[in-house]
């Protein structure tokens, strides 16, 4: 018997009528479409189900005014494919979500991805079916589908999490979250405007809309710490030089810690006198993109002094772009240093809070008391508004992954076995969920990494770690549960090194919107020890054979290593 013989003798036990495949991959964004590319390139069987109608993920979902990449766009396209980046232009430094949909279907077409993606198709339930090694997959249709690898791609950011404020139903206006923005587009226009959050989100839509709206009022929670993203057009002789420089940038993303061009500063933060860091700062905010985080000095990450002293530059910078000192203090955040928490990239963001129909509510000294059928009321009047939009971010990480009712070995379910945050080998595998693999997932490198640059190291992951499955006549994996527990002591040691274990946001899997979650989870939810560890760390468990990961072969249903 063949090894592939082997496999396949073992998918007999499959009931009669349900359709098989050897893979199935759930989403078609950034990350599914390459797994999916990836997998037919290794020859497997496999398909995609995707809950949307069409290919782009996260670039589908949110069409919101001002979306766009905050990394430098030819760092966020793919890099594996050499026609890909010959025939894709880049139009601007910061690529616009409508573009950014575009690329993705380039992607898809291109690489003739559609035939084996079945759109409008969302999965409710995912068994591990012990007795046959297979997953057993329930859509919301109804249809059921088996496969012998379940390969969930949901995307960190894609499971929206809404105040559950009274009175929302009764609202004479429209309300909705900035991720079900209207497809159609919605005029603005003389419209009296809510938006509640202020996170990277919420800046995009307000910068935005700041100038086409009638009345704009912003509720905002806690503060962030926003920077220019400096955007400009890609010039057609731009695009010529940075298409010839391609294997360079790449070859940069891969070294450096956030898997951009930006290289941070080692000179030292107090081998130089306040003079020249103040210069040097000068001109990062000057620069674009993550340059003013990523290529400052590596101690604004680790050490209090430093950073606060650098969050105070920000914050004059802050208090130099607001007319009104009140406003401009309500902007500067109070409760944590600048970097701690994901940075909003602004385009004149600040810059709105001078317009004359741009009003700040600060939610902690006003809060929201409920929506009336004419506005919101906070605790001292009714804002009239007519329309509501919700940034209020997502149940980050793991929320994608917990909506589906997934259960592994005995029918336990992933929702539960993740109660106090994901439990995962390099955020990709979870002992006891045999056979399934979420390339990028939660306690991925991704978390602190410009996303595709991880998304491709986890998707090339995942397929050696199918091809030697597959190769070696295995029908069953599973990771050990210490590897499990060693990596999210590697997770919270890599964490703890830095200053973003002081974050109170999403970062810490803390969301205002969800019951019980008002602290930081104690699993984290991200691998922040930077984009060479998690690569090396990859190569070297994938090159030693995968000691970690006890396999199953079909002649012999005893755990032997692989
Ligand atoms: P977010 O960072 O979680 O921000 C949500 C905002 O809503 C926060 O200001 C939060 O306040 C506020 N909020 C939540 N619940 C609220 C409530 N009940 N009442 C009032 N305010 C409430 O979500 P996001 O802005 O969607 O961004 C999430 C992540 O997506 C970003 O950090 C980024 O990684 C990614 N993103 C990327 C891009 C890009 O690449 N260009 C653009 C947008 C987003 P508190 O913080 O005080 O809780």
């Amino acid at each position: 018997m063949t090894k592939h013989e082997a496999i396949s003798a073992a998918d007999d036990a499959k009931p009669s009528g349900v359709e098989h495949h050897e893979a199935i991959i759930i989403g078609s964004g950034m990350t599914g479409l390459y797994q999916l590319h990836k997998l037919l390139e290794t020859g497997f069987d496999v398909i995609t189900l995707e809950r949307n109608a069409d290919v782009g993920g996260t670039w589908f979902n949110n069409r919101y005014p001002g979306c766009r990449f905050d990394s430098e766009s030819y760092t966020y396209g793919y890099s594996f494919n050499k026609e890909l980046l010959d025939e894709w232009d880049w139009a601007e430094h910061f690529s616009p979500q409508p573009e950014n949909l575009k690329y993705t279907n380039f992607v898809a077409d291109k690489l003739n991805l559609r035939p084996h993606i079945r759109f409008n198709k969302s999965v409710e339930k995912a068994y591990f079916d012990e007795g046959n090694s297979i997953w057993r997959l329930t859509l919301a249709d109804g249809e059921q589908l088996t496969c012998r690898y379940f390969i969930p791609a949901l995307g960190a950011l894609s499971y929206k999490t809404l105040p559950n404020f009274e009175g929302m139903d009764d609202f004479n206006g429209r309300w909705f979250h900035t991720f079900d923005w209207p497809h159609e587009g919605i005029d603005l226009k003389s419209k009296k405007v809510g938006v509640v959050g202020t996170g990277a989100t919420g800046v995009q839509v307000i910068q935005t809309i700041a100038s086409e709206v009638a009345e704009l009022h912003v509720f905002q929670l806690q503060a962030n710490w926003c920077a220019p993203l400096n955007n400009s057009p890609v010039s057609k002789e731009q695009m010529t030089k940075i298409r010839s420089r391609y294997d360079e940038i790449f070859e940069t993303c891969l070294n450096t810690p956030g898997g951009f061009e930006h290289v941070p500063d080692r000179r030292g933060f107090h081998s130089m006198s306040r003079e020249e860091r103040l210069a040097f700062w000068d001109n990062l905010y000057d620069m674009s993109g993550f340059s003013v985080l990523l290529r400052n000095f590596v101690e604004i990450f680790t050490e209090e002094e430093a950073n606060a002293e650098f969050s105070e530059y920000i914050a004059d910078r802050i208090r130099r772009r607001v007319n009104d000192p009140e406003t401009a203090e309500a902007l500067i955040p109070k409760d944590h240093g600048f970097g701690v928490q994901r940075v909003p990239m602004e385009t004149k963001y600040y810059e709105a809070y001078n317009r004359d129909n741009v009003h700040l509510v600060q939610l902690p000294k006003e809060p929201i008391e409920r929506v009336v059928p004419e506005g919101i009321q906070t605790s001292q009047r009714v804002i009239d508004l007519d329309i509501i939009v919700f940034a209020t971010g997502f149940d980050a990480g793991m929320g994608s992954y917990t909506a589906i009712d997934i259960r592994g070995i005995g029918g336990q379910q992933l929702n539960e076995k993740w109660k106090d945050g994901p439990a995962t080998f390099y955020g990709m595998l979870a002992n006891g969920f045999p056979n399934m693999i979420f390339p990028a997932g939660p306690q991925s490198g991704g978390a602190a990494i410009n996303f595709p640059r991880a998304i491709e190291m986890c998707v090339e992951w995942t397929a050696d770690l199918l091809t030697h499955v597959r190769d070696n006549g295995i029908v069953q994996f599973d990771v050990q549960p210490e590897a499990v527990e060693d990596w999210n002591r590697e997770v919270i040691r890599a964490r703890d090194k830095l200053l973003l274990r002081k974050a109170t946001n999403w970062a810490a899997g803390i969301n205002p919107n969800i019951e019980g979650r008002d602290k930081a989870l104690e699993r984290p939810l991200g691998y922040v020890g930077g984009n060479p560890k998690y690569r090396k760390m990859l190569d070297d468990t994938a090159a030693n054979g995968y000691p970690v990961i006890d396999f199953i072969r079909e002649e012999s249903p005893v755990k032997q290593a692989g």
